[in-house]
C-alpha cells in the first residue's frame, strides 16, 4: 500500500491575521530592532512563563550565546553540554572560546543527572570555590541543560546540584516553550523560568515560529540588562554613541515580533492538537510489535513537540534506518536523531563522560511526523504505514 500524499515532519502552522501586523510595520517603518511587537511579544511571554524579564534575540543560538557571555563564561574555560541534542545548543560555549564536556543522556533523552553528580564527585576537584576538571585542569564554570524534544529534564536534581558545586545553569528551551512541571518542588513552573536563564526559539520548526528568532527569559534583573546591552552593540549612550564593549546585533526585528504576537496566542491550541495526535499514535504503536514511542514524562505537562519511536528490527522486522527509508520513499518524512554532538567533526577531541545510552537512542530512533497541524486522518495514514512493515504483517 504506497501513500502519495506528502506528510511532513513538522511544518509551521501560520494563520492570515498576522497580515494585519505586518501592513503596519509596512505602514509605519518600524522594520528593524525596535517597535511596539517587540515589545509586545516579550510582555506576552513573560506572562506566559511567569517570569519577570524577556529579551527578544534574533535566533535561539543568538541568546544560548548570550547567555553565556552574561553568566561570565571565558575563553578557556569548560561547559558541560549534553552530547544529544542539536548542534546549536552547544557551538555557542565555542563562540566563547570555551569548550563543552558532553554528557550522556537517561531514557527520557535528557541529561543523566546521575551520571552528572557522579564526574563531578569523582573526576573533578575544588580550588577556592571554584570547580577544576582533573583532566584537564580547566575551570567548569556552567552547565546547559536541554529539555529534549519538549520533555522536561530533571530539574530538580540539577538545582541540587547546581547549588552543591556553585555551577551557573543555562536552561536551553528551545523545544519546549510550554513545557511545566505538575508536581514536586517546581510543580507549575515552566521549562526555562528555573536557572539562571533560559531561552527560546521561534525557528519555523519550533512549536509556535517567527521564521527565526528567540528569546532570553530570567528573574535576574541586572543580568538581563546586560544581555539587553550587549544585544544592542554594547551601546552605553544612544545619542553620541558610546560603546565601552564589543557588543553583537543579536536582537529580534519587528516584522519577526508581529508573527510572534499572533503565534503565542495559539500556543496552547498547538499544545493541545499534539497531545490528541501524539495519544492516537500511541495506543496504535502499543499494537505494534517492535516499536516503542518515547513517553513524556508523566509528572509534567509536557508541550510534545516531537514525537520519537524506537525501532526493535529482531522483533520489528527492519531496522531504523530500513524503516525511514521506506517511509520517506512513502511521502511520510521522518528523521533519525540528530547525529551525537562528541562525534562531529569540532568536537572530537573534546571530553565526553561515560556516553552509552546516547549511542543506543542514535542507533535506534525516528521522529515520526508531528506538526500542530497534522489531521487526525494524516495520523492514521502513519500508522497504516508503520502497520504494514510489522513483521507479522508481511
Ligand atoms: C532549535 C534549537 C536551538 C537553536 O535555535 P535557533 O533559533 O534555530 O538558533 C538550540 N538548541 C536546540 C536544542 C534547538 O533545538
Amino acid at each position: 500500500m504506497n501513500n502519495s500524499v506528502f506528510i511532513p515532519l513538522s511544518v509551521p502552522n501560520l494563520s492570515l491575521d498576522i497580515l494585519d501586523h505586518i501592513k503596519e510595520t509596512i505602514e509605519t517603518g518600524w522594520v528593524s530592532t525596535g517597535g511596539r511587537f517587540i515589545t509586545e511579544f516579550e510582555h506576552k511571554m513573560t506572562k506566559y512563563v511567569g517570569v519577570e524579564y524577556a529579551i527578544s534575540t534574533q535566533s535561539g543560538t543568538a541568546g544560548l550565546h548570550l547567555a553565556l557571555k552574561a553568566l561570565g563564561v571565558e575563553a578557556g574555560d569548560e561547559v558541560i553540554v549534553p552530547t544529544l541534542t542539536f548542534i546549536a545548543a552547544v557551538n555557542p560555549v565555542r563562540y566563547m572560546g570555551a569548550e563543552p564536556i558532553f554528557m550522556d543522556c537517561d531514557d527520557t533523552l535528557n541529561m543523566d543527572m546521575d551520571k552528572l553528580e557522579e564526574f563531578l564527585e569523582y573526576e573533578c576537584k575544588y580550588e577556592e570555590g571554584k570547580v577544576v576538571n582533573k583532566t584537564t585542569g580547566k575551570q567548569i564554570k556552567a552547565i546547559i541543560v536541554v529539555h529534549v524534544f519538549g520533555n522536561p529534564a530533571k530539574m530538580e536534581k540539577l538545582m541540587e546540584i547546581k547549588d552543591k558545586y556553585n555551577l551557573k545553569v543555562i536552561e536551553d528551551a528551545t523545544e519546549a516553550l510550554g513545557s511545566y512541571y505538575l508536581k514536586g518542588k517546581y510543580a507549575g513552573k515552566y521549562c526555562g523560568t528555573i536557572a539562571d536563564v533560559g531561552v527560546y526559539s521561534f525557528n519555523a520548526n519550533k512549536i509556535i515560529t517567527t521564521g527565526g528568532g528567540g528569546m532570553v527569559v530570567s528573574d535576574d534583573q541586572q543580568l538581563i540588562d546586560r544581555i539587553t546591552k550587549l544585544s544592542l552593540q554594547a551601546k552605553n549612550d544612544s545619542v553620541y554613541f558610546i560603546h565601552d564593549e564589543v557588543g553583537y546585533n543579536y536582537r529580534m526585528t519587528n516584522i519577526q515580533a508581529a508573527f510572534g504576537i499572533s503565534q503565542i496566542d495559539k500556543l496552547n491550541s498547538f499544545i493541545h492538537t499534539k497531545v490528541e495526535n501524539y495519544n492516537i499514535y500511541k495506543e496504535a504503536i502499543e499494537e505494534i510489535d517492535g516499536l516503542v514511542l518515547l513517553k513524556f514524562r508523566e509528572d509534567t505537562r509536557s508541550n510534545y513537540w516531537f514525537y520519537s519511536i524506537i525501532v526493535n528490527k529482531k522483533i520489528y522486522g527492519i531496522n531504523r534506518d530500513e524503516l525511514l527509508t521506506k517511509l520517506n520513499a512513502n511521502n511520510i518524512q521522518t528523521r533519525p536523531l540528530w547525529g551525537l554532538i562528541h562525534k562531529q567533526k569540532p568536537y572530537l577531541n573534546n571530553q565526553g563522560y561515560r556516553l552509552d545510552k546516547a549511542e543506543f537512542y542514535e542507533k535506534n530512533l525516528i521522529n515520526i511526523p508531528c506538526s500542530s497541524n497534522l489531521s487526525a486522518r494524516h495520523v492514521q495514514i502513519v500508522i497504516n504505514q508503520l502497520n504494514q512493515y510489522e513483521s507479522a504483517n508481511l
